[in-house]
């Protein structure tokens, strides 16, 4: 099979007291994504970029905010689960590209380990992903600090033949 690419967008909106993590890193921030889970919007965009990838629908069709089950989940198990959920199909992410929007904090300085991260949840190697960060100039809901979001464009590709397994725990 060739790769099948898939893309993801998410935004989440900043308020006081609340913690701002992405793939599990915690970012030192008076503000933080608010949402019915841990409202990570990078985790988010991939998960929806890889289950486009996959197609397997979107996030909301299998982690739907209405479900108290995911109450405060952290993006990073919906990233083990969606790679869990590929791998039962014989598929695994074979790249993955992001964008952070976010005027403050700035997330430059925490792009490559938010990329390890996010690349350890999805038991694929450091080097298969990447994150960039970008201001929004001062414009919009973003650029007033309001806000923060991510897209994500995610490659999958068929694992290798007896190489199919359950979904990754811990
Ligand atoms: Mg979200």
């Amino acid at each position: 099979m060739p790769p099948r690419v898939g893309i993801g967008f998410d935004l989440h909106r900043l308020t006081p007291r609340r913690p701002f993590v992405l793939a599990g890193i915690r970012i030192p921030s008076p503000l933080g994504p608010v949402g019915h889970s841990d409202a990570d919007p990078l985790s988010h965009a991939v998960v929806d970029a890889l289950l486009g990838a996959a197609g397997l629908g979107d996030i909301g069709d299998h982690f739907p905010d209405s479900d108290p089950r995911w109450k405060g989940t952290p993006g990073t198990e919906f990233l083990r689960r969606t790679a869990g959920m590929l791998s039962r199909r014989g598929l695994k992410p074979s790249g993955v590209d992001a964008t952070l929007f976010c005027e403050r904090p700035r997330l430059g300085p925490y792009k490559r380990a938010v990329a390890s991260a996010l690349a350890r949840a999805l038991g694929i190697p450091a080097s298969s992903v990447n994150v960039k960060a970008k201001t929004m100039e001062g414009l919009g809901p973003i650029g007033q600090g309001r806000a923060v979001a991510a897209q994500a464009i995610a490659a999958v590709t068929t694992l290798r033949r007896g190489a199919r397994r359950g979904p990754r725990r811990g």
